[in-house]
């Protein structure tokens, strides 16, 4: 990559609908601003109801049996896509300086994610003509076969962490089954999804296939979880919102739901690992993209044994941790994302504080500008206390002691979340027995964040529902078809 452009053209600000982008029906716009200056960067339509129905009537009329997109060859969705990746691959540098600017992520990090959301159209590219129903041995003279049709209208919304990457992570498998798209991007974080709407005109999709809105949650969004003719709904996002969209679901059109969701990822460190190869993952593990993260290793539980060095080399390695501009190849840590979640995350250090854990270090804001926060350890941390339970998507991390393995298991499931774990240790059979044991759709083991685009990934419990990523992220697109014929004769 050439490198961050600093101050990235902002080419496209309107709502991405029917191939062409359009202001909103109500006029209205709303700012997004940068995390590092708190200014605003630009206004961007905001949609509402009304947008999110002409929405919905171009994905209909684009689903009509007998348009372009319901005739195609499968094969022909998956060179769109593989198109599409390419156009993303060409303008990678550019995207991810627009999302620096937009979130406050490291720019390396924004890279990473261009790369990641290249790496998922290719996969579900190659997806696209490998889908595929059964003949059944059904009893009687029947012909029985299964058809994996696409389920329609399908509506995503997604967060602020991971804005592009996480948009493309719906549309992506959803296309690749032949299903039409409204996607609503977070508020804080909506320039890179518009870019992206060019990009879908330019690869050549047909009108009404992908349609953007931007747009805040009660409104764009309720309206997506609401519409009595949008047949899916994949959320990524907090708990609270996803039961809002669950209800909202439930009282329209009992919408297929996936959802992904919260996490407190337990990180567990036995004795036996390597002490500086855990230290460092286990730090990366909680503090990357500023602890924004739904899988973050947030319950760092680390044998008794152990604990004391862990503790002080954790410390020595979050004091060294670089704070500040995101566009700085030296910079470790940037901006949190808005004034919300930086009061929300100082209010839970400060709850650890007063219930009794030990502040190591770091602990308040960071400069006077932008919505920075120190790097901050806390030792001596219980299951009971809040930053032990709540998720604090902050760069705030959480030692915990354990003594043995039967206890450790206990205490790591006993949450309501269920998203991802991790274990370090150098023996399989210990690696395997917590690695079972545990209630996480994700288990690392000697390692953190691995596996996309190929492996599922989603949450048991509070953490969500369905699988993304992978073999297993096609089956939400999709519903399966019985067709049952009537046969002269039937011969084996
Ligand atoms: P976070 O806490 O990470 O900001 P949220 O769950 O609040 O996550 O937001 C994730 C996405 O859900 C955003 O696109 C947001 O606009 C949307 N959202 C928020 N409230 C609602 C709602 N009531 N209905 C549908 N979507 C919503």
């Amino acid at each position: 990559m050439p490198g961050p452009i600093r101050n990235p053209a902002i080419q496209y600000t309107k709502l991405f609908i029917n191939n062409e982008f359009v202001d909103s029906v109500s006029g209205k716009t709303f700012s997004t601003s940068n995390p590092v200056t708190e200014e605003k960067i630009c206004d961007v339509a905001e949609g509402d109801k009304a947008d999110v129905n002409k929405a919905v009537e171009a994905a209909k009329t684009a689903f009509k049996l007998g348009s372009p997109w319901r005739t195609m060859d499968a094969s022909q969705r998956g060179r769109l896509l593989y198109k599409l990746a390419d156009l993303v691959e060409r303008d990678s540098n550019y995207l991810a300086s627009l999302e620096t600017l937009d979130s406050g992520k490291l720019f390396v990090d924004s890279a990473d994610d261009m790369d990641i959301v290249v790496k998922c159209l290719r996969y579900y590219a190659g997806w696209a003509d490998k889908i595929s129903g059964k003949t059944i041995a059904a009893d009687g003279p029947y012909f029985v076969y299964t058809r994996h049709e696409p389920v329609g209208v399908v509506g995503a919304i997604t967060p602020w962490n991971f804005p592009l990457a996480l948009l493309v992570l719906k549309v992506a498998p959803a296309v690749a089954c032949g299903n039409v798209v409204i996607a609503k991007p977070a508020e804080q974080t909506p320039l890179t999804a518009l870019y992206f709407g060019s990009l879908i005109t330019e690869a050549g999709f047909p009108a009404g296939v992908v349609n953007i809105i931007s747009g805040f949650g009660p409104t764009a969004g309720a309206a997506i979880s609401q519409h009595m003719e949008i047949n899916k709904v994949s959320f990524t996002g907090s708990t609270e919102v996803a039961r809002l969209i669950q209800a909202a679901a439930a009282a329209s059109n009992l919408k297929r739901l996936t959802l992904e969701l919260g996490g407190k990822s337990p990180n567990i460190v036995l004795a036996d690992s390597d002490l500086d190869y855990a230290v460092e993952y286990s730090h990366s593990a909680l503090f990357f993209n500023q602890g924004q993260c739904c899988s973050a290793g947030s319950r760092t539980f680390v044998q008794d044994t152990i604990y004391d060095e862990f503790v002080k080399k954790s410390v020595e390695r979050a004091q060294k941790r670089t704070v500040g501009d995101p566009f700085d190849d030296s910079v470790e840590q940037g901006p949190q994302i808005d004034q919300e979640q930086f009061d929300k995350i100082l209010e839970l250090i400060e709850s650890g504080k007063k219930e009794g854990a030990k502040l190591e270090c770091g602990g308040a804001r960071h400069g006077s500008k932008g919505f920075f926060i120190q790097p901050t350890v806390f030792s001596g941390v219980k299951d009971g206390m809040r930053i032990a339970k709540e998720e604090i998507f902050g760069p705030v991390q959480q030692i915990i002691k354990f003594s043995d393995i039967d206890e450790v298991i206990e205490r790591a499931n006993n949450t309501a979340y269920g998203l991802a774990a991790a274990v370090f240790t150098k023996d399989i059979d210990k690696a395997t027995t917590i690695s079972h044991s545990l209630q996480a759709g994700t288990v690392w083991v000697n390692c953190y964040e691995a596996g996309a685009p190929q492996s599922p990934f989603g949450g048991f419990k509070m953490s969500g529902q369905g699988r993304e990523w992978g073999e297993y992220g096609l089956l939400p697109y999709l519903e399966v078809k019985t067709v049952v014929t009537k046969i002269p004769l039937k011969n084996s």
